[in-house]
């Protein structure tokens, strides 16, 4: 399959174009590389795929560039770039997220409404839920958004849908339930955790520690990613880890696993749900979703990853010092 994925160089857009490349796919990665947060995180995101057979990368922002000659190159389209995070998405910062999440995706549509692209996936949020009416959560819930990130991810969703209704436009909607693993972002709890564990530093937590979420392991999701897209299927699934765990739980499991953190309570934060929990029948039934790492092995995995980084920055800048 040609396929191609926006926002290739963020966190799970990097680990979708490595899934897709080794699955023997030809993958073009698009990315404005905006400074949400450090872009040379994005540029080391991008290393290992930079070079590579069947990879080639073009910077730039999908609100100005031509979309149609790009998409009429590709059978699939995943679309991953956004701007993400629920506590920055107040205040004046909605502009960037209605910019970015919304009115980017509707471009999106139209290029793909234009060039009758074969499919096109959409990475949709667990925040679309906000606090939800019942858990495990379905897709027929009415969606109650928390976070003005929320609203814009839910509006997204919704273009999907009219663009897939009206216009037949082979659209699907993943609503990723808290993603984690390696190169997770840096503003997200898990990678602030582990950084905190593996440095020796104080782990500021919002709220008390009973807040609970269906975190899933990024490999599960990029796989749930092309499987979406190589069945026929077409619609809104929630793909979640299969397991609701306490941030409490986690900071427990991870002071096994690296070494106990020092915790420093601080109120919630607006815009963070009190819990998340994911039905994932829909998926499963639809295109055969089955998430298989569980919270000890991906922490596990992101914990290696994050001593890996320190012994690499630990070695550039002894060797600056020579
Ligand atoms: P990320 O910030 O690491 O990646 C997003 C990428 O999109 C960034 O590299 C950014 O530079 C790029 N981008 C933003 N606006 C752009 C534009 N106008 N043109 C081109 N590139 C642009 O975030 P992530 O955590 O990898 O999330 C990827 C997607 O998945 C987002 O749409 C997010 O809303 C969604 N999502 C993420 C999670 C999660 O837990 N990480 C959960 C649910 C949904």
């Amino acid at each position: 399959m040609r396929a191609l994925v926006t926002g290739a160089a963020g966190f799970i857009g990097s680990h979708l174009c490595e899934h897709l490349l080794s699955r023997g796919d030809e993958v073009m990665g698009i990315d404005a590389m905006t400074d949400f947060y450090e872009p040379a995180r994005k540029r080391r995101n991008l290393a290992p795929l930079v070079g590579r057979d069947r990879f080639t990368f073009r910077r730039g922002d999908l609100l100005d560039l031509r979309l149609e000659p790009l998409f009429a190159a590709a059978d699939t389209v995943y679309h991953l770039a956004g701007q993400p995070g629920v506590r920055g998405s107040w205040g004046a910062e909605f502009a960037v997220y209605l910019e970015r999440n919304v009115l980017v995706t509707q471009r999106v549509l139209e290029a793909a409404r234009e060039t009758r692209l074969g499919r096109l996936v959409y990475a949709s949020s667990s925040s679309v839920y906000g606090n939800a009416e019942a858990y495990p959560t379905s897709e027929t819930l009415s969606p109650r958004p928390v976070s003005p990130y929320g609203v814009t991810k839910l509006a997204a969703e919704q273009l999907c849908e009219t663009y897939r209704t009206v216009f037949d436009v082979p659209a699907l909607s993943l609503r990723l339930f808290s993603v984690y693993g390696p190169r997770q972002r840096p503003d997200m709890a898990f990678s602030r955790l582990v950084s905190a564990a593996c440095a020796d530093r104080p782990f500021p937590l919002y709220g008390d520690g009973g807040q609970s979420r269906d975190f899933t392991y990024v490999g599960d999701v990029v796989t749930a990613m092309r499987s979406a897209a190589s069945s026929s299927w077409t619609g809104v699934a929630n793909i979640g880890g299969g397991c609701e765990v306490t941030m409490r739980q986690a900071i427990a499991l991870l002071g096994q696993l690296a070494a106990p953190v020092n915790v420093v309570p601080g109120p919630a934060r607006p815009g963070d749900a009190r819990r998340t929990a994911a039905d994932i029948t829909v998926a499963r039934n639809a295109f055969g979703y089955l998430p298989v790492t569980d919270l000890r092995t991906g922490l596990a995995a992101m914990v290696r990853a994050e001593r890996a980084a320190r012994r690499v920055r630990s070695a550039e800048s002894l060797a600056g010092r020579r």
